[in-house]
């Protein structure tokens, strides 16, 4: 399956987009090692703790770009989603120029109703940043495309982090 966007993108792009489609999982080496943070993340946004918040990430990011062999991300938290009529940001993942690391933002709060964010949507949105930079760094591709395949990375790291969940959904 592609997605709609797909014919309109040129010859070059549709190679990257085929390219990135056929990449399916992540592995993570010694995941298990950054599974106690899981439930840390998940009680300091509940406690609307944004410092605490910002420091778990850190380290979970830290942790996951140092397993992978990519160079290091900044995580900045903000208060509260931006939106419009296109709807509501839920992360964002900025290249930068020279030396500085790219960085990831990601908002606590929901832009509707302010309130928390839940924490699987939090974590999947920060994964979901994460693997834009594995596009550009892990698999060298020029453009990063949201494809099947790059969902099922998205997937395959949430997996590795939080085990179980998907038994408990089928
Ligand atoms: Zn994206």
């Amino acid at each position: 399956m592609v997605f709609s966007y797909f014919t309109k993108l040129s010859p070059a792009q549709k190679r990257v987009y085929r390219t990135s489609d056929e990449i399916n999982e992540v592995p993570l080496p010694d995941g298990e090692a950054l599974r106690p943070l899981i439930p840390s993340l998940a009680t300091a946004l509940e406690q609307e703790d944004r410092d605490r918040t910002g420091e778990i990430c850190k380290a979970l990011v830290m942790g996951l770009t140092s397993r992978l062999n990519v160079p290091p991300l900044r995580v900045r938290i903000l208060a509260v989603r931006p939106s419009a009529d296109w709807g509501e940001l839920h992360g964002l993942y900025e290249q930068t120029g020279g030396r500085a690391s790219a960085v990831i933002t990601l908002w606590m709060r929901t832009a509707k109703h302010r309130r928390i964010v839940a924490f699987r949507s939090f974590l999947r949105t920060l994964l979901h940043e994460l693997c834009h930079h594995l596009d550009y760094h892990l698999y060298n591709l020029p453009d990063s495309y949201h494809t099947e395949g790059f969902y099922k990375r998205e997937s395959s790291l949430f997996h590795q982090l939080v085990p179980g969940e998907e038994k408990m959904r089928k």
